[in-house]
C-alpha cells in the first residue's frame, strides 16, 4: 500500500535568502527549496524533490516514445575518438568537447550527444531494408565544457538528455520519423505544462522543416522570438518577415538641417514623423573588403544571421573608415558616399519612392529621395531582424514578440554520419545505401528549469500537477494537538491510498513558517488543518496556482482533491 512522506526526513534543505549567484527565478527557487545543489561551474546535483520532477519528465517521454514505437536503451557516455574521428567531429568540435586518456593514452571523450556511437552499433548488425526503421533513443548525462555555464539548470555543462536516433531506409521514411518525434515533442511539452512554440530553425529546399526548436515562452530564454496564433514561430534571427515600408515626407529631393542628436529616435520626432519613415544607415566591410552602406527602414535592425550570410565575416565601419569612404556617423545616406561603397537596401523598401536618409554632413539630412534617380540601390537584400508588428509570413496577421528556452530539437540528418562513418544497409536489389538519419534531443533538466519559469510567483515555485514532486501537502498546524494531527495524518493516509502523493509537514514549526515553505516548495494543493476547522469537521484546501482557499470537509477532501489531482495528471 502506498504511504505517505513526512517533511521531517524528507532532504530539502531549504534556504532563507536568495542565493547571490542565481539570476534566474529557476535558479533560485530550485536552489532556495532545497531541490539542486551546485558541485562545481555547472555541476548540480539533483535533491530528491527535483529527482522526483525529472523521474515524472522522464516517464512523460518514455510513454511519447513508447507511443510512436521509439526502443529505449543506453549507451556508454565515454566514447572512443576513433569514431569522432570517423565521423569528422574530433576535428570541428570546439572546446565543449571534453576529451580525455585513459592508462594506456588512447583518446576518449565524453559525449555531448552520440550520434558515432548510434551510428558505430548499427553499422553492422542493421543489414538489409526489411529491419527499417529503427528508432533508438536513451536518458542519459551529457557533457558540454559550455565557455559560460549559467543560470543553473539552464545551461549546466553536466545535463540530463533524452537523445533518440532515427535510421530509414529512404528521405520519405527520414520524414516520417522526424514527423512522428516532432509531434511526440510537442506532446511531451504539453504534459509537461510548459506553452512551447515549434520555431522552424531550418528549411528544408523542398517547402518542409528539416529542423525544429521548441522553445518554451518565458523572458529569461535567451532567443528572441516572433510568432502568430496561425502557428508561424520563428527566431529573430531566421525569420523572413513582411515590413510595410513608409514613405519618407516630400518627394523632391531636398537637403534639410536636422540638428538633433544623430539617432533615429531623435530625428523622427524632431521632424514629427515615424521611426519607419525614416531610413536607417549601418556602414560595414564585408569579408571580401568591399564598404557596404546597408539601408533599412528605421525602426529595424541589420540582423546579424542574414547579414554574415550576404557579407561574410562583415566589420563594421571605424569612424576612420567611414570618413575614407565620405559617411559621416549619425548622417549617413547613398547619396554622397564615395563611389566604391556598395549601397544595399532591405527588400521591403524596393517600392519605396521617397528616402529620408542622411547627407553625408553632421546636422543635415536629404529627403524625398528616390532610388533610381538620385542614388542607386546596387542590391536588394533581406537584412531586417523581424520584430513584433512585422507581418506573418504565413498568414499576414502581425506577428506578436517572445523570449524563449530551447528546450528540444528535431533535426533530419540525412546520410551526413551514416555517409561518413560508412553505415550502410542492403536496399531491395541489393545495393549498399547509407541511412537515412534522424535526431531527435530533450534536455530533461533543463526542461525542469523551463517549468520553473513558466510556473511560479514570488513566494515560490508553483507546479504543474503532472512534474510536481509531490500533489499534495498537508499542513497541520499544531502537530501536538490531539486533534490536529489525527486528523492531518487521517487526511494524508486517505489521500496515499487514493494513489495520490502526499506530504505532511511533520515538523513542529510555527505556522507562519510551514505556509512560507510550501509555498517555496510549491505542491499543487495544501490541506490546511487548523485547530478551529479541525473542531469544526473541516479542513482548508490551498490551490497554490490560483491562492483560491475552500473549506472542505474532513470526510470528502480525500474524494475531493482525488478527483482534482487525477484530472490534471495528463
Ligand atoms: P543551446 O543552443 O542552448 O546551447 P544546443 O542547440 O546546443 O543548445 P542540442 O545539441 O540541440 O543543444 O541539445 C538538445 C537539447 O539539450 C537542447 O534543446 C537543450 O534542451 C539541451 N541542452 C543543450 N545544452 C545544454 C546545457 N548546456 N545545459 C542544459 N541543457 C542543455
Ligand atoms: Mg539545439
Amino acid at each position: 500500500m502506498k504511504s505517505y512522506m513526512r517533511m521531517s526526513s524528507v532532504y530539502a534543505p531549504t534556504l532563507k535568502e536568495d542565493p547571490a549567484e542565481a539570476e534566474l527565478a529557476s535558479h533560485r527557487l530550485l536552489l532556495r527549496a532545497g531541490m539542486i545543489r551546485k558541485t562545481a561551474a555547472g555541476l548540480y546535483s539533483y535533491l530528491p524533490l527535483a529527482w522526483r520532477s525529472l523521474l515524472k519528465i522522464e516517464t512523460v517521454i518514455r510513454e511519447e516514445m513508447e507511443a510512436i514505437g521509439a526502443q529505449e536503451m543506453l549507451v556508454p557516455m565515454i566514447v572512443p575518438a576513433e569514431i569522432w574521428k570517423d565521423s569528422g567531429r574530433w576535428d570541428v568540435y570546439g572546446p565543449e568537447l571534453l576529451r580525455l586518456q585513459d592508462r594506456h593514452e588512447r583518446d576518449f571523450v565524453v559525449g555531448p550527444t552520440h550520434e558515432e556511437t548510434f551510428v558505430d552499433l548499427v553499422k553492422n548488425e542493421l543489414r538489409s531494408y526489411k529491419q527499417l526503421p529503427v528508432t533508438l533513443y536513451q536518458i542519459q548525462d551529457k557533457f558540454r565544457d559550455e565557455m559560460r555555464p549559467r543560470f543553473g539548470l539552464m545551461r549546466g555543462r553536466e545535463f540530463i538528455m533524452k537523445d533518440a536516433y532515427s535510421f530509414d531506409a529512404t528521405v520519405e521514411g527520414m520524414q516520417k520519423s522526424y514527423d512522428d518525434q516532432k509531434e511526440a515533442y510537442a506532446r511531451i511539452c504539453e504534459r509537461c505544462g510548459l506553452r512551447a512554440l515549434p520555431v522552424v530553425a531550418d528549411s528544408g529546399q523542398i517547402g518542409g522543416d528539416t529542423s525544429v526548436e521548441y522553445m518554451a515562452i518565458a523572458e529569461a530564454g535567451e532567443a528572441a522570438l516572433v510568432y502568430c496564433d496561425c502557428g508561424y514561430a520563428a527566431d529573430v534571427e531566421a525569420a523572413c518577415v513582411g515590413i510595410a515600408f513608409e514613405e519618407g515626407p516630400g518627394t523632391e529631393c531636398e537637403r534639410i538641417e536636422t540638428p538633433c542628436e544623430g539617432s533615429i529616435a531623435a530625428l523622427a520626432a524632431f521632424l514629427g514623423i515615424s521611426e519607419r519613415a525614416c531610413r536607417k544607415s549601418f556602414a560595414i566591410i564585408a569579408e571580401d573588403e568591399t564598404p557596404v552602406l546597408c539601408l533599412l527602414p528605421g525602426d529595424h535592425e541589420l540582423n546579424d544571421v542574414k547579414a554574415e550570410h550576404a557579407f561574410g565575416h562583415y566589420d563594421v565601419m571605424n569612424e576612420e573608415q567611414m570618413a575614407e569612404y565620405g559617411l559621416v556617423k549619425g548622417y549617413m545616406g547613398p547619396i554622397g558616399a564615395d563611389k566604391r561603397v556598395r549601397v544595399v537596401a532591405d527588400i521591403s523598401l524596393k517600392d519605396s519612392q521617397s528616402w529620408l536618409v542622411g547627407a553625408n554632413e553632421a546636422g543635415w539630412h536629404i529627403k524625398g529621395a528616390r532610388p533610381g534617380r538620385d542614388f542607386e540601390v546596387d542590391e536588394w537584400l533581406d537584412l531586417a531582424s523581424a520584430k513584433e508588428g512585422d507581418a506573418c509570413p504565413k498568414c499576414g496577421a502581425p506577428l506578436k514578440s517572445a523570449r524563449g528556452i530551447e528546450v528540444s530539437q528535431v533535426f533530419q540528418l540525412g546520410t551526413k554520419y551514416s555517409e561518413a562513418m560508412g553505415a550502410t544497409f542492403a536496399d531491395e536489389n541489393g545495393t549498399e545505401k547509407p541511412f537515412q538519419m534522424g535526431c531527435y534531443g530533450i534536455g530533461v533538466s533543463r526542461t525542469l528549469a523551463a517549468v520553473v519559469e513558466q510556473h511560479h510567483d514570488e513566494q515560490g515555485i508553483i507546479w504543474p500537477v503532472c512534474v510536481a514532486p509531490f500533489e499534495v501537502e498537508v499542513v497541520p498546524l499544531e502537530t501536538a494537538d490531539d486533534l490536529v494531527w489525527p486528523a492531518a495524518e487521517r487526511v494524508a493516509k486517505g489521500l496515499a491510498e487514493a494513489g495520490i502523493e502526499v506530504v505532511v509537514d511533520d515538523r513542529k514549526e510555527r505556522a507562519g513558517v510551514k505556509f512560507a515553505d510550501a509555498d517555496l516548495m510549491g505542491f499543487p494543493y495544501q490541506v490546511v488543518c487548523g485547530k478551529r476547522a479541525v473542531k469544526n469537521g473541516n479542513v482548508e484546501v490551498k490551490d497554490r496556482a490560483t491562492g483560491e482557499r475552500t473549506e472542505v470537509a474532513l470526510d470528502e477532501v480525500v474524494a475531493y482533491l482525488t478527483e482534482k489531482v487525477v484530472s490534471e495528471r495528463k
